[in-house]
């Protein structure tokens, strides 16, 4: 078994420091390597679904938060509001607990009419839980939680079509990551009176989001099993639970329907009629938090993460010193490709292998005399257990070609 926090010391992911303070990860350069591929995949798939890139602050007024039934519902796990000074007794700021809340002012910036909806708003952004230091553990218990956030704005007509696109494209997501989803959750209310909005609304809404699952998860071939109270308290959604190394089972991806944020912003749009009607709205998040997705990726190939993802694609490793002309001349070869490829020349040989392996480099190219001589390398592709001499040229197309394969699986989806 792997935890993630141990792959993350051997990979230098990422670090922690009491003086930062606890669930304040710091990225390292492999860390920030892997969350920036995290971030283009984001990116691609919600371009791929017709979103626009917004970006909001990450904090905020406290009656930003009071208006949308944050403050309410959610303050205990808020960080305290902070206040400026007397001149500003009534301006106290929050870190914000979630992105909805200015999505929803970038939404109300513009008047909009039937025909421009629906409207997807993306931002891959951070938001804040005030986790008490006992609950802290390396990615997945954190304070700043950057999320992959779609929030999208629709006709009542157009909710169910937008539940299901937002459904497929997370199943994808998480597909293209190689991650299993185990189920996925109809996330329902209870009796208690932990919901905003009417009995009348959340009945309509579940129904929706039953009625968009069904054919989705029927194509996915995974099974939907009904939750009750454990909705967002604005409305039903679409869980994706997986399971990490420890048996524990979490949720990884979302998709909610939202009839509340509409009615405490008064979003609206102009019908066809020229009546001002009430917005929907669909907050989903694809890939998920940065955070929990490493941790999950890490977990799940012990290390070894797909090309696309490795922080070093390439180990250049001549055997002595008079092999380092042809280990640069490799070494150039691919970053002129783009690919992340490290010459190594300090230490024995045996040492650097050892080096490659315990950091997970995704391929070790060796050059000794013999390859130096032929234009090869002695390949080892660590997680296909492959080991051969490769022409140079031929090495290079093929670790093109392998780091390319996530963009074409968008591609082709599409
Ligand atoms: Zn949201």
């Amino acid at each position: 078994m792997f935890d993630h926090r141990e792959l993350g010391r051997d990979l230098g992911v990422f670090a922690t420091d009491p003086l930062a303070g606890s669930g304040l990860p710091l990225w390292l350069p492999a860390g920030a390597v892997i969350r920036d591929e995290l971030e283009r995949l984001a990116k691609d798939l919600a371009h791929a679904d017709g979103c626009l890139d917004v970006h909001s602050p990450v904090l905020g007024k406290r009656a930003l938060f009071e208006r949308s039934g944050h403050w309410a519902k959610f303050s205990d796990d808020m960080f305290p509001a902070m206040r400026l000074g007397e001149e500003d007794a009534d301006d106290e700021l929050v870190l914000r607990p979630s992105n909805c809340p200015h999505h929803a002012l970038i939404y109300a910036a513009s008047s909009r009419s039937y025909r421009d909806l629906p409207i997807r708003l993306n931002e891959l952004a951070p938001m804040f839980r005030a986790e008490r230091s006992g609950v802290i553990s390396g990615l997945t218990r954190v304070r700043q939680i950057n999320l992959d956030d779609t929030h999208v704005f629709c006709r009542p007509d157009q909710a169910g079509d937008e539940a299901a696109r937002g459904l497929r494209t997370a199943i994808r997501a998480q597909r293209i990551l190689g991650l299993p989803v185990d189920y996925v959750r109809l996330s329902l209310r209870d009796d208690s009176d932990a919901w905003l909005g009417s009995p009348d609304q959340w009945r309509e809404a579940e129904a929706a989001l039953r009625d968009a699952g069904g054919p989705v998860l029927a194509e996915a071939g995974l099974p939907l099993v009904e939750a009750a109270g454990e909705a967002a308290f604005y409305g039903p959604k679409f869980d994706l639970q997986v399971h990490d190394s420890r048996g524990r089972e979490e949720t990884i991806a979302t998709v909610q329907l939202d009839f509340n944020q509409p009615e405490r912003f008064d979003l609206t749009y102009h019908g066809a009629d020229g009546a001002q009607r009430r917005v929907m709205m669909i907050h989903r998040g694809t890939v998920g938090s940065m955070e929990r997705v490493v941790a999950s990726l890490l977990e799940r190939y012990q290390g070894r993460l797909p090309l696309w993802l490795a922080p070093v694609q390439v180990a250049v490793l001549p055997v002595s010193e008079s092999q380092d002309e042809a280990a640069r001349s490799l070494l150039e070869g691919l970053l002129a490709k783009g690919v992340r490829a490290e010459l190594r020349c300090d230490d024995s040989l045996a040492a650097r292998v050892r080096h490659a392996r315990r950091r997970r480099d995704a391929v070790i190219a060796v050059v000794g005399e013999r390859e130096a001589s032929e234009g090869c390398a002695q390949v080892t592709d660590v997680a296909a257990g492959v080991r051969q001499a490769v022409p140079v040229a031929h090495l290079i197309e093929r670790v093109v070609d392998a780091r390319d394969h996530r963009r074409r699986l968008v591609q082709w989806d599409a």
